[in-house]
């Protein structure tokens, strides 16, 4: 079987955000068994409990690892051992790279990045602590188009392309071409077939194609509207000009996927001023009528 698990959704900064007391911040510090606190967002994959592929890797890997049984390192393969093999990275973003310093002490660990992402890495002297010793870390360079089988496992992972540039404090690496900075994933294995899409700047007809294929879609649920964070914090850029199509509005991503009504859909990396994280307000409901999911920590693909 195909096994898909969110350990965290939130954005980066995770809910509530350390130093926000924005609405939706507030009211998780206040009434935390109404509006969940989050941890950032962080997806695993796998087929056998023994070999387990991490999508990118958060800065709550730690806390996410603990808190998932199937995770631990296992009592009866020595004193130190873990079932996660892997990390597949989309993007050199800090909030979906962090994680990978919390998997040091010479663990053995593949790496699946694209050229770009993993220039950005190892230019970074922090990263150096992943390749200590002769056969700690395997980097396997992935391109969009290109689908490669996670591990020995019969998971096909499918890359594609994603708008994106990489982010302000890498750029000296660019410039980047079409999914070197950015990729979604599409997940095939046992029949099933899944979209791993945190970032989408914007709902391309190549995009709507690769849905169309999926039952299930994971999808950058990031902002309610455009303007939210200006809202909620003056002078902050647009939801749309810092890379992330909104869910409402007529160009926003609940209307522009209407029309794919067999699909399950489910928004992931959900900003802490995003006022569906409380499941009273109007932007909840919204969402759950049009037929979303707005996933919680520990969500599952059903088997
Ligand atoms: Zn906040």
């Amino acid at each position: 079987m195909l096994h898909f698990r969110l350990l965290g959704t939130a954005a980066g900064g995770g809910f509530p955000q350390w130093n926000c007391t924005c609405v939706t911040c507030a009211a998780s510090r206040s009434e935390p068994e109404r509006v969940s606190p989050r941890l950032q967002l962080q997806a695993a994959v796998w087929e056998s409990p023994d070999a387990i592929f991490l999508l990118n890797a958060s800065p709550d890997l730690r806390f996410q690892i603990e808190a998932n049984l199937e995770l631990h390192p296992r009592t009866n393969q020595g004193k130190r051992n873990t079932p996660i093999q892997g990390i597949v990275l989309t993007t050199a973003d800090l909030d979906q790279v962090l994680g990978l310093l919390l998997l040091r002490e010479f663990q053995p660990l593949t790496l699946y990045a694209t050229a770009l992402v993993r220039r950005v890495l190892e230019a970074n002297s922090f990263f150096r602590m992943l390749g200590r010793v002769p056969h700690q870390l395997s980097w396997v360079e992935i391109q969009a188009g290109i689908p490669f089988f996670l591990g020995t496992s019969e998971i096909e992972c499918s890359p594609f392309a994603m708008a994106g540039e990489l982010p302000f404090y890498a750029r000296e690496e660019g410039p980047s071409g079409p999914g070197e900075a950015s990729l979604g994933l599409l997940l095939e294995g046992n029949g099933r077939r899944i979209a791993y899409t945190p970032a989408v700047p914007a709902i391309t007809d190549s995009l709507r194609r690769i849905y169309a294929r999926c039952e299930t879609i994971l999808v950058d649920g990031t902002f309610w509207s455009d303007e939210e964070l200006t809202r909620t914090h003056a002078g902050t850029p647009t939801a749309q000009a810092i890379g992330h199509v909104p869910m409402s509005g007529k160009d926003g991503t609940i209307a522009l996927l209407s029309d794919l009504p067999l699909l399950q859909k489910v928004f992931v990396h959900l900003n802490n001023t995003n006022p569906v994280l409380d499941p009273r307000s109007d932007a909840y409901d919204a969402v759950v009528r049009a037929g979303w999911t707005i996933a919680e920590d520990g969500w599952e693909l059903a088997q």
